[in-house]
């Protein structure tokens, strides 16, 4: 089965079947009418890790899913953007506030719903912080008060983690891993996830302000 499949073709309006294309291996949505194979790749998530007097900025969602619950700024990646680009502009509309990329942070797989969030440290440049649109509130959290059980993702609470690790290391980490999908449980719950590190590389930069 492919999931979230569109049910027509963006081409001709033919309506689809799930098929294995000619030297494919996998089923597709394809058209029978004119041929177009409508391939669902993963999509990248951005986000924005900004810090100030040892502080991080969360914006508590005011949107499904995890309306209530707090996150970093952070959304889908728009076409013609770099991912720079993508997690300032998430900033600006959830947290009102411009931010400059200071530095990469974490790259993580969650192949079980094909999302790759990346995140980027980023600093304040101009504007004052609020809620956009997307948010209840903005607030900044101390790092010892990050509200770990109302966080809005699994993902949120690992990339927090790891950063928390790196102040905690006095060090700059880049990291890049998998979060697994384990057992039957919550998906909601950090607790349901294992995080497969496959990289965690050192480098001379700010720890943190
Ligand atoms: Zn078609």
């Amino acid at each position: 089965m492919i999931s979230a499949a569109p049910l027509h073709c963006r081409v001709c309006g033919g309506p689809l079947i799930e098929q294995i294309p000619e030297g494919d291996d996998r089923e597709r949505a394809v058209c029978p009418g004119c041929g177009e194979i409508h391939y669902i790749n993963p999509c990248l998530v951005v986000g924005a890790l900004i810090e100030k007097d040892d502080r991080v900025l969360l914006c508590r969602r005011a949107i499904e899913p995890a309306q209530g619950l707090w996150t970093p700024p952070a959304g889908f990646l728009e076409i013609g953007e770099s991912i720079a680009d993508g997690a300032c502009r998430e900033t600006r509309e959830e947290a009102l506030g411009e931010v400059e990329a200071l530095a990469p942070h974490s790259v993580i797989d969650l192949p079980h719903i094909g999302q790759v969030y990346y995140f980027i440290l980023a600093g304040h440049v101009a504007g004052e912080f609020g809620a956009g649109a997307e948010s209840i509130e903005v607030r900044w959290f101390p790092w010892p008060e990050i509200p770990w059980p109302e966080l809005a993702f699994p993902v949120v609470d690992r990339v927090l983690r790891l950063r928390l690790e790196d102040r905690q290391l006095g060090t700059c980490r880049f990291h890049q891993g998998t979060l697994r999908f384990v057992g039957e449980g919550d998906r909601f719950a950090a607790a349901s996830y294992r995080y497969e590190s496959a990289f965690c590389h050192r480098f001379e930069g700010k720890t943190g302000s």
